[in-house]
């Protein structure tokens, strides 16, 4: 299974990703999770990472690509992935697919988490994330709506963008999924 995953910021990526990793016996690949461990790490590419996180903004396409196509290019040769974050962009997807061809790796579909912005607010707050707080995720919020929300519309017109209502127990989110997606 090949799936990426696509929410606002509180949507819910994270645990769908880790439910549907193991419900699919693929891994789960986080770009934030990545990204943050990169950080962690002190390198100076993580340092650079660490500025953009602590703002809000989206890394450099270069250090992302650069963390992300390797770990999925793995994963795919071990069978499959749930990509959660990556890409996240319409420039990243249609870069995505250019090496996706070269190495085999594609998407049988992606999933979009709709959620209303009053319940991903409350949500994000309840979280103890450094970039969680509320300057932080106003700002979030309003890359998502520039930047990454045109990927619905991207993903629809390819034809496997699957809508699904995520205000709903995390378990009932699962159970939609794997129900609509078409499945062996
Ligand atoms: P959320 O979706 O809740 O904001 P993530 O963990 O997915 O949390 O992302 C956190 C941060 O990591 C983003 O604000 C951004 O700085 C960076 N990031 C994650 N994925 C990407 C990506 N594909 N391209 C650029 N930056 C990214």
């Amino acid at each position: 299974m090949k799936l990426l995953l696509l929410a606002a910021p509180g949507g819910g990526k994270g645990t769908q990703g880790e439910r549907l990793a193991s419900l699919y016996a693929v891994q789960h690949i986080s770009s934030g999770d990545v990204l943050r461990a990169e950080a962690r790490a002190g390198t100076p590419v993580g340092r650079e990472v660490a500025g953009y996180q602590r703002r809000g903004d989206l890394v450099a396409d270069q250090i992302v690509f650069g963390l992300l196509v390797p770990a999925v290019a793995a994963a795919a040769a071990r069978g499959g992935y749930i990509l959660d974050g990556f890409p996240r962009t319409v420039p990243q997807a249609v870069q995505a697919f250019d090496v996706a061809r070269r190495l085999d790796f594609t998407l049988d579909a992606t999933v979009y988490l709709n959620l209303p912005e009053p319940v991903l607010l409350q949500r994000l707050l309840g979280r103890a994330r450094t970039d969680d707080t509320a300057e932080v995720i106003r700002h979030r919020l309003q890359v998502f709506a520039e930047t990454t929300s045109p990927l619905i519309a991207y993903y629809r017109d390819r034809g496997i963008l699957l809508e699904v209502n995520g205000d709903q127990p995390a378990e009932a989110i699962t159970a939609e999924i794997q129900a609509r997606l078409p499945g062996p």
